[in-house]
């Protein structure tokens, strides 16, 4: 694929495609076309998501309506108790919560648990970007892996400007109203398979889900359009593996494509590395790669880099994207990611356009994943060791939130 063709897909995909919406089925569908183009013919592979229809969301402080969006899936409710902001994880900023509706810097996995262990009965979360001109507000869920086995409290997202203006202010009293219906949908992830001379199979994976304010432009399509370049080339080239490419819906609310299709014993079969791009091609950033494997690979890598006077950085670390649920099957993961800072290319806001990538950038990007993909698909045995060295299970283990980070 060359610069062109690469922003024409840019271009035809520049629309929000949350999990589990008809946009995202669109862009599937999209997707399984443009394989044909190739002459192949991928497959959707559908998994069960929750959905829910917000039908009411309320947030008044201190008696003044505050624009809010509430959380999907975190129940219905009316709760209406004192305001209190809650800064750190300690035990007395925790003690505080009881009774309260409380507002956090971000709702992670543990900080939800700690709410609700800690008595709070409603929560408020931001996002945004105190200095840009929009006062955008995205639209967040309670994930079903978070609120698991513990209640659901009622809760709304709003804007940075105005939760500061909030704390600011000393807010005393919150109310939160929030009705929503909620049911069961369905999420796709596209997939293609490529058998070579042997069943042993590298398994390459991009997300093509966006956030609800974004085009996901950077991310992931850019990673999206990567993996078919991938493909594009091994439609024309022999390869002694077995290849398969796995477009992963619903990334973006916690790799729940990649989780469906690594629930799948017989998807596992036969697997001996995932290679996962997650933002690729972008103006600005460093070329990065991350293994979640042994650290050998790390090694080759960066020699590959050299050998082909590539620049990358290359690391062993758990990354968060799609090759976390493989690399948790004990399949040998790495993600290439071109990574620029939150000010050059912001992702999950409406600033993730095709403005923030370039098609010769991809063009460069994609070669170099294809010279290394090509020199594993035609190793005589894959040289990745299918084990996971202790370091990354421990790794695996946080970030999936099985255990608590101590830091
Ligand atoms: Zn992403």
């Amino acid at each position: 694929m060359n610069a062109k063709e690469i922003m024409q897909i840019f271009q035809d995909t520049a629309y929000v495609r949350t999990g589990g919406s008809p946009e995202e089925l669109k862009c599937a569908e999209y997707l399984i076309g443009k394989c044909r183009e190739l002459g192949l013919e991928a497959k959707l592979e559908p998994f069960p998501v929750q959905m829910a229809e917000i039908k009411e969301a309320h947030l008044t402080v201190d008696g003044q309506e505050i624009p809010c969006k509430g959380y999907r899936c975190a129940g219905s409710g009316e709760v209406e108790a004192p305001f209190y902001y809650l800064t750190g994880s300690d035990p007395h900023s925790l003690a505080q919560c009881k009774g309260k509706i409380v507002l956090v810097d971000g709702l992670g996995h543990w900080t939800y648990h700690d709410l609700v262990e800690n008595g709070a009965v409603g929560f408020l979360t931001y996002g945004g970007d105190i200095a840009a001109p929009d006062r955008d507000i995205d639209q967040k869920e309670l994930r079903a892996s978070v609120c698991q086995g513990i209640a659901k409290l009622p809760g709304v997202h709003m804007n940075v400007k105005d939760a500061t203006q909030l704390v600011a202010q000393d807010a005393k009293t919150a109310k939160i109203v929030l009705q929503q219906e909620e049911y069961e949908g369905e999420s796709r992830n596209v997939v293609l398979e490529m058998p070579g001379e042997i069943p042993e199979t590298i398994v390459f994976s991009a997300h093509y889900d966006s956030t609800s304010l974004s085009q996901g432009a950077y991310d992931n399509m850019s990673g999206s359009i990567g993996i078919l370049g991938v493909a594009a080339y091994f439609a024309q080239h022999p390869h002694r593996h077995s290849l398969r490419f796995v477009w992963c819906g619903s990334e973006e609310r916690g790799l729940l494509g990649a989780k469906a299709h690594c629930a799948k014993e017989e998807n596992l079969k036969n697997l001996v590395l995932n290679i996962n791009l997650d933002m690729i091609g972008s103006v600005m950033g460093k070329f990065a790669a991350c293994c979640t494997s042994e650290e050998k690979l790390v090694h080759y890598i960066s020699y590959l880099g050299s050998e082909l006077g590539f620049g990358i950085t290359v690391r062993q670390e758990v990354y968060s994207s799609d090759s976390t649920p493989f690399a948790d099957k004990g399949i040998p993961a790495v993600t290439f990611a071109r990574m620029a800072s939150g000010r050059a290319a912001p992702i999950h806001v409406r600033y993730d356009t095709l403005e923030l990538v370039k098609g010769e950038r991809m063009e460069q990007d994609i070669g170099f994943i294809t010279a290394f993909a090509q020199r594993m698909a035609d190793a005589v045995t894959c040289p990745v060791a299918k084990e996971m060295p202790e370091n990354m299970k421990e790794k695996l283990d946080i970030y999936l939130c099985r255990k608590r980070d101590k830091k």
